[in-house]
């Protein structure tokens, strides 16, 4: 509004009649006509020209606001005015190398009204009504929200499922609340294999990726959020499409990992088992990577969590020290205050848990401490002495520098001493004198010192560098943990002899396994990766794994005789012979490392890392396997008891898996286990001279043309050599029951005799190869001992080799 000036000193009548002006300071001044004429036609002309200059420059400021700004200002009034509906991306999902998706999306919705928009108490009623209904959020809460009249925008509820979203869709379509109840879709980040790699693969929190490959690859998970841009008029509601804009999104692209959801299902089955049994306190931890291109295949650890609810701590973790009161050593790691790993935090928490409340500040902190210990990819952020998996190195270096044969002799002397130093062989009495490529299958200690001091300090620390030991592997994982080792002016003679076989410096597991992985796939050192690549929306790469060796750092010939010597020492009565597996060539190396930087009361080491790197076939290696037992409870705590086994039944499932077919040798073949044939339904004849073919041992029972019965059942694994199956036919039931002997500490051979004298049939599963009849034992039986089951039914057990002391 323009004013004019004139009228800015407003004249008012007194009652009198005569005019009185407002001065500044309120004075008041009569006048009279004869004064007022000249007066006012001086003063008219000022204030005229006052006027035409103020007229003049608010026509001048009116066209610079209203003409030459008016884009900027009409911007300022939208963005005032208008409304941005933020349509979030859909985040990249996450796939195995085949595709399998391990993480996704799917949609969920947000219900929410339009408080402002309902017309009457009749609809609000109807509206709360209805939608409790639906969506089961009380009818109080959705009127507290109704009646905030003002607002274009309340919340009922959150992350609605499909159904429910249809249901509220309907709802609003029959009343015709379509300006007043809203259905938005949004997403929800998936894991359909809940606790499968989770560290690995990780999850989202509210500002992104919080761990493994959706914290790594955020970036190109992320996508960009799409807009709606809408005007609104003063009452908020929608102006004309000309004020609405929709700048479009960019969903996130795909992160193609080298996992294989089936070798992580073998991998996660084997550390979950070894955990259960050994109650290995610092949990456990396993890798299975492809030697020649460095990718993960399988990367797990144990406890581990879900990721649909990863602030959910499973309970089972809590019974990690069931028993514990009864076993001094174990007592023992939860006396030791200086004791900071997983068991701590786990006793802390339990403890906690009992005295405080959930709303207290002491519980919810010892909780996190526990959530963030359990969400630790041990694999890649966490520390340990390889111990004598380290002995591969080792023996490559010498074999590389021309200094040793397989067949060079060696001396153990225990102890050996090193500067004044006491170093003792894990053989009680020493290995004596034999060739190299036994002892290194005996993990002789004394002969790998040896050995070191041939290669001599400064070519051995080359080596240890040159293998990757004193740098990150440079996996494209969050936190990975930098190896701890010695300058090469601390690396002396007592250094050298410790390092030899692996104790006195730490690493991760991923790096120990990329150092044997050298060796496997012909001395090229690689970088381990997680993910492949990354595509866009269009299915064009965006990013790539470099899968070329960083170099070479020993020779192919020198690796195949390691691979030979190893995969000798699996197959006869080396110390890693538990990872055999019946039909295929393993090479594999057993550890078992002190924990030194936990002492107890007297300042002695108690704990132990048991831990077994194999890799396969042995002849053309493919593939690694890593097992690191942390810190093992039980009575054997040994890398070949603890790790080896559980090595052999991830091989024993991934190698088939993988295209790598088993080859028997005639040893094998006899021991091999079968299944029995279904004859239940067949004529007599015909079984007989099925399995007459076959030959297998057979009882018939009864003198019917017909089988009726079987044992072992159709589909039983069945060993030819040492079984018999029983075929009932005509009137012959089978009415025979047998008590299970007791079987467990005894041989194969004895195991074998006992279940075939009881008239049922034997399965033997587990360590079986060459030497495994005479000094292998059984450790467990299916079915138990004194059950009662009926004549000719499977018995199997499974053997171990126990005793080797692979320090
Ligand atoms: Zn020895």
């Amino acid at each position: 509004m323009s004013v004019c000036i004139l009228c800015l000193g407003r004249a008012y009548k007194y009652t009198d009649g005569r005019t009185k002006v407002p001065l500044r300071g309120g004075a008041e001044v009569a006048t009279n006509a004869r004064r007022i004429n000249g007066f006012i036609s001086k003063r008219a002309i000022i204030l005229l020209f006052a006027c035409i200059i103020l007229a003049l420059g608010l026509t001048a400021r009116l066209f610079y606001l209203q003409v030459l700004r008016y884009d900027y200002y009409e911007s300022i009034v939208l963005n005032n005015v208008s409304a941005t509906t933020t349509v979030s991306a859909s985040r990249g999902v996450i796939t195995d190398r085949n595709g399998v998706q391990l993480a996704s999306n799917y949609t969920v919705y947000r219900i929410f009204i339009a408080p402002r928009e309902i017309e009457n108490e009749d609809q609000k009623t109807l509206i709360c009504q209805g939608l409790s209904d639906i969506l089961g959020v009380s009818v109080e809460k959705i009127r507290e929200q109704a009646d905030m009249s003002y607002y274009a925008d309340r919340t009922i509820k959150k992350n609605v499922e499909e159904e429910q979203a249809s249901a509220v869709k309907e709802f609003i379509a029959d009343n015709k609340l379509s300006r007043q109840i809203y259905v938005e879709p949004s997403t929800k980040r998936y894991y359909p294999y809940n606790d499968l790699a989770a560290q690995v693969i990780g999850f989202v929190s509210t500002d992104g990726g919080m761990l493994g490959i959706e914290k790594r690859y955020d970036k190109y998970l992320t996508g960009t959020p799409g807009r709606y841009i809408t005007a609104r008029d003063a009452w908020g509601k929608s102006m004309t499409s000309k004020y609405e804009t929709y700048v479009e999104g960019q969903d996130g692209y795909t992160v193609e990992t080298t996992l294989d959801v089936k070798i992580q299902g073998a991998l996660d089955a084997q550390l979950e088992k070894t955990y259960n049994e050994s109650k290995a306190t610092n949990r456990v931890t396993g890798i299975v990577l492809d030697v020649n291109t460095g990718g993960v295949l399988a990367m797990g650890t144990y406890p581990s969590f879900d990721l649909n609810n990863p602030y959910e701590i499973d309970d089972s973790i809590l019974e990690l020290f069931d028993g514990y009161e009864e076993d001094a050593n174990q007592q023992r790691v939860l006396e030791n205050d200086n004791y900071s790993n997983y068991a701590e935090v786990v006793y802390d928490f339990k403890n906690i848990k009992e005295q405080y409340s959930p709303d207290s500040d002491e519980y919810s902190e010892a909780y996190m401490n526990l959530l963030y210990s359990t969400w630790k990819n041990k694999s890649v952020s966490e520390l340990y002495e390889p111990g004598s998996t380290f002995k591969v190195i080792t023996t490559s270096m010498a074999l590389e520098e021309n200094l040793i044969t397989p067949d060079t002799e060696f001396t153990c002397t225990t102890p050996y001493v090193v500067e004044g130093i006491k170093i003792r062989c894990h053989k009680y009495g020493g290995h004596g004198t034999n060739k190299f490529r036994w002892l290194l299958q005996q993990s002789c200690n004394p002969t790998l010192i040896q050995i070191a001091q041939l290669v001599g300090r400064e070519k051995f620390y080359n080596y240890f560098e040159a293998f990757g030991y004193t740098s990150q592997t440079g996996i494209d994982l969050p936190a990975e943990s930098s190896p701890i080792y010695h300058n090469f002016s601390g690396f002396n003679a007592v250094e050298l002899a410790t390092y030899s076989f692996g104790q006195t410096f730490k690493i991760s597991p991923i790096r120990q396994i990329t150092g044997v992985s050298t060796v496997a796939n012909g001395g090229y050192l690689i970088t381990p990766h997680i993910v492949s690549r990354v595509v866009d929306g269009n299915g064009n790469p965006v990013y790539n794994a470099n899968e070329e060796p960083q170099r070479q750092v020993v020779s192919t010939e020198v690796c195949r005789t390691i691979w030979d010597i190893l995969e000798e020492g699996v197959a006869t009565d080396g110390g890693a012979k538990n990872t055999y597996v019946p039909g295929y060539k393993i090479a594999a190396k057993t550890g078992t490392s002190e924990v030194r930087d936990v002492l107890d009361d007297n300042g002695n080491s108690f704990l132990r890392v048991g831990s077994t790197v194999a890799f396969a076939p042995a002849d053309d290696p493919q593939i690694a396997c890593i097992i690191v037992c942390d810190e093992p409870m039980t009575s054997q705590i040994y890398g070949a008891y603890v790790a080896a086994p559980y090595v052999a039944a991830v091989m024993e499932e991934v190698l088939p898996y993988i295209g790598v077919e088993r080859q028997w040798s005639d040893e094998e073949r006899a021991k091999m286990n079968t299944t029995v044939r279904d004859y239940v339904g067949a004529p007599v004849a015909n079984a007989i001279t099925n399995m007459k073919n076959l030959g297998i041992k057979y009882n018939i029972v009864g003198n019917g043309e017909e089988v009726t019965y079987q044992a072992p059942a159709g589909g039983s694994a069945f060993n030819k050599s040492s079984g018999t199956v029983t075929l009932y036919s005509g009137d012959a039931v089978p009415n025979r029951y047998i008590t299970v002997p007791n079987l467990e500490g005894l041989s194969a051979s004895g195991a074998n005799q006992r279940i075939v004298n009881a008239g049922l049939n034997p399965v033997i599963t587990g360590a079986t190869n060459s030497v495994s009849d005479a000094t292998a034992l059984v450790v467990s039986q299916e079915p138990a001992a004194g059950s009662s089951v009926l004549y000719g039914s499977t018995v199997t057990v499974t053997l171990r080799f126990i005793g080797d002391t692979d320090a």
